[in-house]
């Protein structure tokens, strides 16, 4: 292994539930860290020497891992964690990596007083799944703030200036994600932590942050808002093994502590056949691996 990815950090057999906020699912054969673009180049060339199949993890709190694990190698962005300010006549702009959380970012744009992204305090991932995943709440959405981003494509730099997107999804395919430039806007510091502190208690107050989970199960369609129709159909609080439908938010299912990921797909296809019986067609927002 070791010869395989030189000076690399990496893992083996490495268990994947604590890179994820459900905290389920099995190990990852490899799991590495690089900590540059060189590094990750050079990973992706073994993969493809190797025929090894790869996938990108931000802070894992979009998907749900399998209890077999990932016979392949996770790609962790935790290195990718630079933020800095570039000064625009029209805008503020913000250069940041992929790995960086939306926390943290949250908590730099407030120390320098740019504001535009307080809705996103509280969403627990980085950067980088935010742009893949189209992540939003609130009546904003990450892809109003893109001024560029820059991916790696079939093994190339490439630049992207131009967004086009859908509900929680974005028109990347296998593009993988560097880093971002925002364009955000001058605000004062102390508005920026009043909003923040606004739309992290919202949260806290209707989603059940003290349980492990991947967020919201399924996408909003239109005017289909799926925790409202399992709530009328009165599914709250229904569980197999330790998965639960969330008595807080009929949309999320929690891991009360050791549920597995099977518990979590029988769950979650139980109640896509018990809301087509009702007439609604459910599309999981959540990513399996
Ligand atoms: C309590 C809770 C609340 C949440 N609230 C919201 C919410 O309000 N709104 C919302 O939209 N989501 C919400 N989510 C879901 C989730 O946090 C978001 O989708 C988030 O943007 C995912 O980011 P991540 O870094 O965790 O991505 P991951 O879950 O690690 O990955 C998600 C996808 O992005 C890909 N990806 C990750 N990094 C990269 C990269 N650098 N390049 C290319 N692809 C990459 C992965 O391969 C995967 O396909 C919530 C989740 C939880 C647990």
């Amino acid at each position: 292994m070791e010869k395989l990815f030189g000076n690399i950090s990496v893992k083996e057999n490495e268990p994947l539930k604590e890179h994820t906020t459900f905290k389920i699912g099995g190990c990852a054969k490899f799991f590495a860290v690089p900590k540059n673009i060189k590094e990750l180049k050079q990973i992706l060339e073994i993969c493809k020497t190797h025929n090894m199949p790869y996938f990108l993890i931000g802070n894992g709190s979009n998907i749900l891992i399998k209890d077999e694990g990932y016979d392949g190698v996770i790609i962790s962005f935790k290195e990718f964690n630079d933020i800095k300010i570039f000064k625009k006549r029209d805008f503020e702009g913000v250069y940041v990596e992929s790995g960086v959380n939306l926390f943290n970012l949250n908590q730099f744009l407030q120390n320098n007083s740019i504001s535009g992204l307080e809705w996103s305090y509280g969403i627990p991932g980085t950067i980088g799944g935010a742009i893949k995943m189209n992540a939003g709440a609130f009546n904003h959405s990450i892809f109003e703030f893109l001024e560029e981003i820059t991916v790696i494509k079939n093994g190339k730099i490439k630049k992207i200036k131009e967004f086009k997107s859908e509900y929680r999804n974005s028109f990347l395919s296998d593009e993988i994600i560097i880093s971002a430039k925002l364009k955000l806007k001058s605000g004062n510091m102390h508005d920026i932590l009043i909003k923040m502190n606004e739309f992290i208690n919202i949260r806290k107050e209707k989603q059940p942050y003290n349980f492990p989970s991947a967020g919201s199960i399924f996408k909003r369609n239109n005017e289909i808002i799926p925790a409202k129709i399992i709530d009328d159909l009165g599914l709250k609080g229904l569980r197999m093994g330790d998965a639960m439908i969330s008595h807080k938010h009929s949309g999320f299912i929690v891991n009360l502590g050791n549920a597995k990921a099977i518990d979590v797909i029988k769950l979650i296809n139980c109640i896509k056949q018990i809301a087509a019986y009702a007439g609604f067609l459910f599309e999981e927002e959540i990513i399996y691996l």
